[in-house]
């Protein structure tokens, strides 16, 4: 056996041997509790000058059932005077018998009153079942840290933690023994202590991660053992020098002492996670931290409240001890949670739900209130009893007002000062979605939102596929990080028709990898293995027409609820930039050749006139006809026909100019709009046209004979003369009309200038 093991062994018996002894201890305890009830008789008893003071009373206990009342002094019992405590408990000894009635006699306003009844009260089972519970619920958090223990060291000292509270809790009070034994139980509290407070001190400068301080100071750690150890040595020696001076250890001196060691434990180790979450250089390790002081809380105020409320005297101290074995449990279930549950659990939801502002806000006004009713006296003597009440009544009606803006101020607070980086996201994001709305072409969009999409949210790599639909083909589109296996990899599982879009378009909503496994084995593990950790649905008016999918984080950090949230909003707007896009081509393009409907490019015919007018620059109008279109559709067929219509489309696209427009104007006609075109620019343009399409060759569908198109071309450019661009468009239009009617007359597969009544070029006949 190797060290290693020989360590992981010992970490292995450590839980159990925890186990034995606390179920030891809580057995004594229940012992102890049986012999206290036999003896009880329900007071509280205080040495006083007077003699021994009843200081309270319990209800429904012997002695209030014989009449006893607070203030009575207890002087002697079965006729035996008794002058003290300790005369008191001697005496009581000596006569009491279980089950047998003892006389106790009292003194009330200056008479002797004397008590008959029987001590012995039932055990009490709630109070036993509270610290069985309570004992539980520490074991528990122990074994679950055990099973972690072997991974991280914060682990380790959360389970010693808990151990250490389970063991303090599972020992009988101290008020149920006798003096030496509660001396013993004293004593062991503060040995558990001090070792808890130097546990908790190294705990809490581990999250989320080592404080960087203790890598360049190695002695804080064994500091914080050496504090711990000191604060129990200091306080069992008060104890001890008390026990042998006064013959009590519970005096107000040593009480005050206490309470001052755990008001500054829990400062400082508050102040601690503070510093540590805003030390943390992720969001999700400031979350982390956060998450612990929030489960610290509820302790630091009860700590805090005990030590400065002196009413907290009065409450019962068996109480007390439980209320605080209480809120102390949210510490060490935060600590585990924060550990090794973060996924799971998101405090940003929680610190962000809107009742928390609310009652941050309401905490903030009630200290006002309170300022406000302790500063009355002050008012009402400096101002006059009359005004100081109108003012400081002025004053919280004015407060009542602020609470709304308060929340304002509350959330916004919390927005800057604990979220920057969600701020900062859902900025981008709007942002994004912006710009993409802007983009020209489904491309354009679909490439820009996988790279920003990457960039912002700091990924190894984004994709968007888009759906297939009545007539529009697949597409997608990749981020950097994302090589062509990966895409292939990608586009096998999200290709048309693939079982991902059908659920993902059920569950409408961004799904994690992970649980997209448990309904699609197969695809979820192929998606896995190439990375990608979440897919977001683009929702269109409850069309999904897209997926955007994201790898997993640079920083190995899980996408957290809210900014799935996000997200899912983020989608929306996509999806609707997408298909506003998507409309606005449709209304645009045609759908055999891509080229511009006839009235999209009548309307550019339009504008262009109307700057060639406005700017005096020359501009081109070309009906394009195809030749002998009709016998080629008749012998080959139509589908054959559209082939030739969208090469031909094709190769004119390619011949002109970004600012030219070129649209189906019929069936195989075409226009060309061309601006800033003079006519000897046009001659030129048109005979380019013609060249190219007369270049195309075309396999018939039959397979052997080879098809050639040739194509008209009359063209039109206006003159300087023509001020009104309606009628220019007009003119050009019927004058290119004209000019490729003529072009067909005169032998087809040639180009004719409007104002010209010769050929401009003749047919190119060999080749
Ligand atoms: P020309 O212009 O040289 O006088 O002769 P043409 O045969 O081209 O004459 P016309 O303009 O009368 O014929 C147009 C033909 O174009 C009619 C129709 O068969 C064909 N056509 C029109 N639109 C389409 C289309 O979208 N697809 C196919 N395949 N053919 C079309
Ligand atoms: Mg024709
Ligand atoms: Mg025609």
């Amino acid at each position: 056996m190797n060290d290693n093991q020989g360590e992981k062994l010992h970490w292995r018996l450590i839980p159990g041997m925890v186990l034995l002894l606390v179920f030891a201890l809580f057995a004594w305890s229940v012992v102890e509790d049986a012999r206290f009830s036999s003896d009880r008789i329900g007071v509280y008893l205080n040495d006083s000058d007077d003699g021994i003071l009843v200081e309270a009373v319990e209800p429904g206990l012997p002695a209030e059932d014989a009449g006893a009342r607070s203030g009575d002094v207890v002087v002697a019992v079965e006729n035996e005077p008794v002058a003290d405590l300790a005369s008191l408990s001697e005496v009581f000894g000596r006569h009491h018998q279980p089950g047998q009635a003892l006389a106790i006699t009292v003194q009330r306003d200056g008479r002797e009153i004397r008590l008959e009844l029987v001590p012995g009260t039932p055990p009490d089972l709630v109070r036993l079942l509270a610290q069985l519970v309570l004992v539980a619920a520490y074991l528990g958090l122990a074994l679950l840290a055990s099973r972690h223990q072997h991974r991280d060291i914060r682990a380790r000292l959360l389970m010693v933690f808990v151990a250490l509270v389970a063991i303090e809790m599972a020992l009988p009070p101290d008020y149920m023994l006798g003096e030496t034994g509660a001396l013993v139980i004293i004593l062991t509290w503060m040995v558990l202590t001090g070792v808890q407070i130097a546990v908790e001190l190294h705990l809490v400068s581990l999250i989320p991660d080592r404080l960087r301080m203790l890598a360049r100071h190695r002695f804080i750690v064994p500091g914080f053992y050496i504090v711990g150890a000191l604060i129990s040595l200091a306080l069992i020696a008060s104890i001890l020098h008390q026990w042998h001076t006064e013959d009590s250890i519970y005096s107000e001196l040593l009480l005050n002492l206490q309470a001052g060691i755990m008001l500054a434990w829990a400062i400082v180790v508050s102040a601690i996670l503070a510093w540590q979450a805003w030390l943390a250089n992720t969001p999700r390790g400031r979350n982390q931290a956060m998450l612990v002081l929030f489960g610290l809380l509820p302790w630091v105020l009860y700590i805090g409240l005990s030590s400065l409320w002196s009413g907290w005297a009065e409450i019962d101290t068996r109480l007390a001890f439980q209320i605080e074995s209480f809120v102390l449990l949210f510490f060490p279930a935060a600590v585990f949670v924060a550990i090794f549950r973060f996924g799971l659990f998101d405090i940003e939801q929680i610190v962000r739900r809107g009742v928390v502002y609310s009652v941050v806000a309401t905490l903030a006004l009630i200290v006002l209130y309170m300022l406000l009713t302790a500063a009355l006296p002050w008012f009402t003597q400096t101002l006059g009893e009359e005004f100081g009440l109108w003012l400081v009544t002025g004053i919280a009606v004015v407060c009542g007002i602020l609470f709304r803006p308060l929340r304002v101020a509350v959330e916004s607070l919390v927005e800057h000062g604990l979220f920057p980086e969600r701020r900062a996201l859902r900025k981008r994001l709007i942002e994004i979605a912006g710009s993409l709305s802007q983009q020209p072409n489904m491309d354009d969009l679909l490439n820009r939102l996988a790279e920003q999409s990457r960039q912002t949210l700091d990924l190894a790599w984004t994709a968007v596929v888009t759906i297939e639909q009545h007539g529009t083909e697949q597409r997608s589109a990749f981020s950097e990080g994302m090589d062509e296996r990966r895409r292939q990899d990608l586009m096998q599982v999200l290709g048309t028709e693939s079982p991902v879009f059908l659920h993902l378009s059920r569950s409408k909503r961004p799904i994690s990898i992970r649980r997209l496994k448990r309904h699609l084995r197969d695809q979820g593990r192929a998606l896995e293995r190439i990375g990608a950790e979440l897919l977001v649905p683009l929702y269109f008016q409850r069309r999904m027409i897209g997926i955007l999918c994201l790898s997993s984080k640079h920083s190995g950090e899980l996408f957290v609820r809210e900014e799935l949230e996000l997200l899912d909003l983020f989608s929306h707007q996509i999806a609707a930039s997408f298909e506003n896009l998507r409309l606005f081509q449709d209304a645009t393009y045609e759908e055999l050749t891509g080229l511009l409907r006839r009235e999209a490019v009548m309307r550019q015919l339009q504008a262009e006139s109307g700057r060639a007018v406005r700017s005096a620059r020359p501009l081109s109008v070309f009906m394009i006809d195809i030749d002998h279109f009709k016998p080629i559709n008749d012998v080959h067929g139509h589908l054959f026909g559209d082939l030739i219509l969208q090469r031909v489309a094709e190769v004119m696209h390619d011949s002109i100019r970004a600012v030219d427009s070129l649209g189906r104007y019929g069936g195989e006609e075409f226009l060309l709009v061309a601006p800033d075109t003079d006519s000897e620019g046009a001659r030129r343009l048109a005979s380019k046209l013609r060249q190219a399409v007369y270049d195309l060759e075309f396999t018939a569908p039959d397979g052997d004979s080879q098809v050639r198109v040739t194509i008209s071309i009359g063209f039109s450019t206006s003159g300087a003369a023509q001020t009104d661009p309606e009628i220019l468009t007009k003119e050009l239009l019927s004058q290119a009309d004209a000019a490729v009617f003529a072009a067909k007359r005169r032998g087809r597969n040639r180009i004719m200038e409007s104002t010209e009544s010769t050929p401009s070029s003749r047919p190119a006949n060999n080749r």
